[in-house]
């Protein structure tokens, strides 16, 4: 969603921003831009459309050093040449680029006068204008125009006036410094940095920083200057490329018996039979002291931690509810001392997984979180915490991400499992099954041509089914959520039991319905599911790990079975997903869908 991009040093501004554009793009976003001073000029150039559309209209050649660059997911105005950011003042001295809502606009344009005339519909170019009323440096000027603003933002500025400088300010919405050797940059995503420099800066809400090749300056909104740690990232840089594959999505699918493995790595204790999780910050007695758990998600994120909740519920009997953050936060919601918060966020930019977050803690809870990106704003907030470590995530669409969520759940569930409900020979099957889950993902993997055959038959539904029961319910949203964010196919997830309740009447021999079949306690009760569709004339797509004894009468009632190994319940839902994942794939190639960047979607959330 969104992005941001700024360069100020010695080489040649235009490239950096590009490229760094390029990297953003898989954000989602409706049109781009750049500002850059060149000969102590600025030079504001902008369209509508995919960044090939501001390609043909630069020179990437410009004689330039200094600059900001945009990707805009339009909220007030539509996509067009003039609503894209940069904006400019009237004169043209200042540029800025911002993510974020102003909601004040209408007060703010009426403190300026008729006199101003604007060139687009936004809220941001208010700030452009409001910069020409006050006096100053570049920062003072900005720090001056914030105080007025009522809204979110990520911000950076250029002056014309002080052509080496770049301000960037914060107010939820990312900006994070990245340091360089006699250079400096800033994003609202480390992927549009991690090329130049692996020395990074997150600002927090409420900071702003000054920007020049020498180095940099963070303050306050109160002018006063605050002492910024730099972090280092490794080894990111290798994930923003295709690897030889045709899209990230199939990059990141494949590549998740690695991912996996790293998200395993150093946590199980085979010793105690347990889980290592360091970064929790709680010790055993506070283990035991917690008496229910929530967890707050949006999206995949959601539907990792409905089944994380029937992972915990099942193996520590905890009672555990997952709800979406956003309705969470806005309901006065009721926080308990002894209840456990975890919040879910791949990029831990997520706005209202965020908001959620600080309701809780602001009222006392304790939380943690579960996020794949080091030092991203939930990371750094929550009270704790455990490192997804999948890699960055490219594709808009969550796949080795949401995998990597479900592990963290079962080391989670098997920790607070043993650490009051299973026996130690439990724990150390557990163990077991978790370490042989990548190599189990790899069988799965290897299921993709008939998987791909499915997706070309019933690429021409207009509708689809995903059925599962108790922990396979999470599993069955997962992969509705899956088909329909990138081809596009509307699917609906439903539990076996409720079919009768109401869905039953849409389908018809053109409705696939994808059944969720582990083998489990319910198996016998789902399978009779299966044959209250069939009779209705819905085409069955089984997707099983049941026994033998059952797979004559499977193969009977479905048109299509899947076979998955027969694992347990913490790591079935890492493997069905896998299958879910390769489905929504190739469905969406086969139909000719962008599948990197589905249409109105973006990667982080970071707007409410
Ligand atoms: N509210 C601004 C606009 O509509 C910024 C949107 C964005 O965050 O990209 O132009």
């Amino acid at each position: 969603m969104c992005g941001i991009v700024a360069y100020t040093g010695s080489k040649p501004v235009m490239p950096i921003l590009l490229d760094g554009l390029k990297r953003l793009e898989y954000r989602g976003y409706d049109s781009a831009g750049v500002s850059v001073i060149s000969r102590k000029k600025l030079k504001t150039i902008k369209a509508a459309g995919k960044l090939n559309h501001l390609e043909a209209k630069v020179d990437r050649n410009i004689s330039a050093h200094c600059g900001i660059g945009h990707t805009r997911w339009a909220t007030h105005g539509g996509p067009t040449d003039e609503n894209a950011h940069p904006h400019n003042d009237t004169k043209k001295r200042f540029a800025i680029v911002h993510n974020g809502i102003i909601e004040n606009v209408e007060a703010l344009k009426a403190s300026l006068g008729k006199a101003t005339k604007y060139n687009s519909e936004t809220d941001s170019e208010v700030i452009a204008h409001l910069l020409t009323q006050q006096t100053g440096d570049l920062a003072s000027r900005v720090l001056a125009v914030l105080s007025q603003i009522v809204g979110t933002y990520g911000l950076a500025v250029v002056d014309q006036n002080n052509p080496d400088t770049i301000v960037v300010a914060r107010n939820g919405s990312p900006v994070i410094l990245g340091i360089g050797d006699g250079e400096m940059l800033a994003a609202s995503d480390m992927s549009a940095i991690i090329r130049h420099t692996d020395q990074v800066i997150h600002l927090d809400d409420g900071e702003l920083a000054e920007l020049t090749p020498g180095g940099f300056k963070v303050m306050r909104m109160d002018a006063s200057i605050t002492n910024k740690e730099a972090i280092t990232l490794k080894d990111l840089n290798a994930h923003y490329d295709l690897d030889g594959h045709p899209h990230f999505l199939y990059r990141e699918i494949v590549d998740q018996p690695g991912t996996i493995s790293q998200t395993i790595s150093g946590r199980l204790d085979e010793r105690f039979s347990t889980a290592h999780l360091g970064g929790l910050n709680l010790e055993a007695r506070d283990l035991i002291g917690v008496k229910r758990i929530t967890i707050l998600g949006c999206g995949s994120a959601l539907y990792a931690g409905m089944a994380g909740a029937s992972m915990i519920e099942s193996l520590a009997r905890i009672p555990v509810v997952a709800e979406p953050a956003a309705e969470f936060r806005y309901r006065n919601p009721v926080i308990e001392q002894d209840t456990l918060y975890i919040v879910v966020s791949q990029s831990g930019e997520t706005f209202d997984t965020l908001a959620a977050l600080r309701e809780v803690r602001r009222k006392g809870g304790f939380v943690l979180g579960i996020v794949n990106s080091v030092g991203s704003t939930i990371a750094r907030e929550v009270d704790g915490g455990i490192y997804m470590h999948a890699g960055p995530e490219v594709s808009v669409a969550s796949t080795k991400g949401y995998s990597s969520m479900l592990v963290a759940f079962s080391l989670l569930a098997l920790l607070l499992g043993r650490s009051r409900d299973i026996s130690p020979q439990r724990g150390t099957s557990i163990i077991n099954e978790l370490k042989q889950l990548p190599q189990h993902v790899q069988q799965v993997l290897a299921l993709e041509p008939d998987i791909a055959k499915l997706a070309k038959r019933y690429k021409k539904s207009s509708s689809a089914f995903f059925i599962g029961r108790t922990h396979g319910f999470p599993i069955a949203l997962e992969g509705a959520q899956k088909l329909k964010e990138i081809s596009y196919i509307h699917a609906e997830a439903y539990p076996a039991s409720e079919l009768k309740h109401g869905p039953l009447a849409l389908v018809t021999k053109d409705t696939p319905c994808f059944v969720v079949l582990p083998n489990d306690d319910l198996l016998p009760k789902t399978i009779s599911s299966i044959e209250e569709i069939k009779a209705r004339g819905g085409p069955v797509i089984a997707v099983t790990s049941a026994p033998a004894s059952e797979s004559e009468r499977i193969d009977k009632l479905a048109k299509a079975v899947i076979r998955v190994p027969d694992t347990g319940e913490l790591t079935s839902p890492v493997l069905f997903g896998v299958v879910f994942q390769l489905l929504a794939y190739h469905s969406a190639v086969s139909l000719g869908r962008d599948v990197d960047q589905p249409r109105n979607l973006a990667k982080s959330v970071t707007v409410e």
